[in-house]
This record gives C-alpha cells, structure tokens and sequence, in this order.
C-alpha cells in the first residue's frame, strides 16, 4: 500500500495463533491439480478469470520482506505457514523505497512459491531506477519463476514531490508496465485509489482515468488503496466499470485496524480518510490494545462481507506481516475454517 507504512512494521513480533489446526478452506480450491510433486506458480490474471467463471473471490494477502534476522524468522516460521493454512489465492510482497528491499521481495516471494507452492507475486517500483535495474529485476524474477508483478511509481523522496526523472528512468507507473510487457510473459497489477492518490493535483475523475490508462498499458487487475468507507470503493468501482467501461477486475484492499495511533498516522500518510465515528469508537478503548484488535477484526469483517455482497472480485488484504487479524477475517467470511 505506503512504503512509509511498511517501515513502521519491519520487526513487530507477530501476535502468534498455533498453527496446531490447520484451516481448511471452505470453499473448493480451484488451483489446477498436478500429477507432479509439486503445484503450478499460476498467472494471476488466469486465476481471476477462473474465480469469476466459477463465482468465487479472489483472495490475496500482502506481507512485507523482513528486514532484520528476527523479522525473517518470525515471516518464515510463524506469519507465512499460518497464513498459508487459509490457502490464499496468491501472496504479494512489497518493494522498499528506493529499491531498498529489492533483493529481499525477490527472495520472500521466491520461498513463499517454494517452500508453500502458492503464487506470489512482487512488488516493484520504478521512481529513481533506471530501465537497465529494472531490467535486471524482471531478468531475476524470470530466473525465480516469480510470474506476476505489481508494477508502482513508488513514492518520491521527502521533500521532493515533482523531481523530473533523467531520459533513462520512469515517471509514472504505466511507463513500467510498457517495460514489464516487452520483457517477457508476466501478469501485471497496477495500484487504484478510490480516494484519489494522495499527491493529486488533479480531480479523482482524472486520476482514475490515469488509473485506466495502466490497464489501456496492459495491466490486467487492480488492487486498491485501503480505505475505511466502502462508499470510497464503489464510487471507484462505477465510475471505473459504467462511465470507463474498465472490465479488469478491481479489488479492495483492507487494511484490519491493529492500533489506534498507528492507523491515524497511515491513513495521514496515504490520504485515506478515517471516519470520525470510527476514530471516536477507536479513542474509547484507550490503551486497550486487544479491545483494538478485536474491533479491528470484526470491523474488516463487516466490511469485507459488503464488498463482496457489492460486487467486489476479490479481497487483497494488508497484514502488516501479522497474522492474527488475518485468519479471523477470512475465517469469520467463511473463506477458511
Ligand atoms: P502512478 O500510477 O504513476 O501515479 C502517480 C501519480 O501520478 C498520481 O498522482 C497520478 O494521478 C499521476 N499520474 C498517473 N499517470 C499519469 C499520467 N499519465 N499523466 C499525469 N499524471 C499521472 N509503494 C512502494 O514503495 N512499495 C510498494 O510495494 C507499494 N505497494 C503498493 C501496493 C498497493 C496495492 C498500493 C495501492 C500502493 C502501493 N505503494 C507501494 C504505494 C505507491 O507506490 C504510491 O502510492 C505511489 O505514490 C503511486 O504509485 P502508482 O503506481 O499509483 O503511480
């Protein structure tokens, strides 16, 4: 979602659930069954063409690369294989700013498709890479079998939100996807916000057409900004599907509150709106960090089962690289048990 959001969580422990019963979805997996060892790394852009012949949500789940040896250790020991038991439909990793995590979201979604044989997908940025890095990232993600990108601008650096990049680098986003297409056979995401993008000078009328104008480059789904108002999410929705004529799948993405301080800060940083009756009903727990959490998942919930109920293809949701929040969504929609 933010970058900036990302680096607040790089070594929180995560709040461990036993893995001891494994969930089982249930829903009927629609992930081809192979006679080999192991299961294909899928395009996702056939996974949702499957879900929607088959009438089911697509479900995705993001994580962020670890960065300290603890971090990794509570990702590949603890967060991931509960996680996994839910069976999501693909995992996406974020990319630091600034190619800071570069390696590191290549190598977590490499050992999420090796070690878990579910589909990744990695994030990449392009703002202050050059076409020659980028170019050897999508060469590494070939190499790895990683066959979906979520092609972003990224964020500029603080401070200097209308840097003009030099001839060899990217300014926006739909740049990147011209150079993932001509680079080989991936499945390519692109971000949407349903409340405009933060930075916008321009209407969110224009800024969605902008959001079109990936798909028209050659993305094929779209997975949103969080947001807290599912009227946010529609209003994109309609104006993407009626006045646009936009029939790439666009999925929400939801954010489960965890902590009051921390989500008035995000939603600050990306320039989602947090309803003052829910940053009231927020204030009242106090310091009450379960009571939090607690909210936080049945909120997601509420909201989750009307997206869905509202025509949404899917729900893509941010963890935080927690996994408590997470499975009790998905098991309080009947998507895992
Ligand atoms: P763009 O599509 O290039 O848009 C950027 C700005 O330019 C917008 O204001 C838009 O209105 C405007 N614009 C777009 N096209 C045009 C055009 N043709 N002409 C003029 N103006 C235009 N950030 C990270 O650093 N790492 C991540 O892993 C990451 N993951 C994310 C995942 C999701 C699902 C989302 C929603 C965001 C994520 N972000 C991530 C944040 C994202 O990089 C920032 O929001 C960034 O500022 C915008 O990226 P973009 O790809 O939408 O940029």
């Amino acid at each position: 979602m933010v970058r900036s959001i990302d680096e607040h969580f790089c070594d929180l422990p995560d709040l461990a659930l036993p893995v001891a019963h494994p969930v089982r979805r249930v829903m009927t997996s629609t992930r081809p069954v192979v006679t080999g060892d192991r299961k294909p790394i899928r395009h996702i852009r056939e996974i949702y063409d499957e879900k929607r012949r088959l009438g089911q949500p697509v479900i995705s789940i993001e994580l962020f690369p670890p960065k300290t040896p603890r971090a990794e250790k509570s990702l590949f020991e603890g967060v991931l294989p509960r996680l996994a038991t839910a069976e999501p439909d693909f995992f996406s990793v974020t990319y630091g700013a600034g190619g800071g995590t570069r390696d590191k979201t290549l190598e977590t979604v490499d050992r999420i498709q090796r070690e878990h044989e579910i589909t990744g997908m990695a994030h990449l940025t392009c703002i202050g890479s050059t076409r020659d890095e980028v170019a050897q990232y999508l060469d590494d993600a070939n190499r790895l079998n990683i066959r979906n990108l979520l092609a972003l601008r990224g964020d500029p650096p603080r401070g200097m939100p209308d840097i003009i990049p030099p001839d060899d680098e990217f300014e926006y986003s739909f740049q990147l996807i011209d150079s993932i297409r001509s680079h080989g056979d991936f499945s390519i995401g692109a971000a949407g916000f349903p409340e405009c993008h933060v930075n916008s000078t321009a209407s969110r009328h224009v800024d969605w057409q902008y959001v079109k104008n990936k798909l028209d480059h050659g993305a094929e789904f779209i997975l949103t900004q969080l947001f807290f108002s599912n009227a946010h999410y529609f209003e994109f929705l309609e104006y993407m599907t009626g006045i646009l004529r936009v029939s790439a799948p666009i999925t929400p993405g939801v954010l489960p509150i965890l902590n009051t301080q921390q989500i008035k800060r995000f939603t600050a940083i990306c320039g989602a709106t947090l309803p003052v009756e829910l940053a009231a009903r927020l204030d009242a727990f106090g310091d009450d960090a379960d009571a939090v959490r607690d909210f936080g998942i049945e909120f997601a919930t509420r909201q989750c089962e009307a997206l869905l109920k509202g025509g949404a293809p899917g729900l893509h949701l941010y963890t935080l690289n927690q996994s408590t929040s997470c499975l009790a969504i998905l098991k309080n929609l009947g998507l895992a048990s």
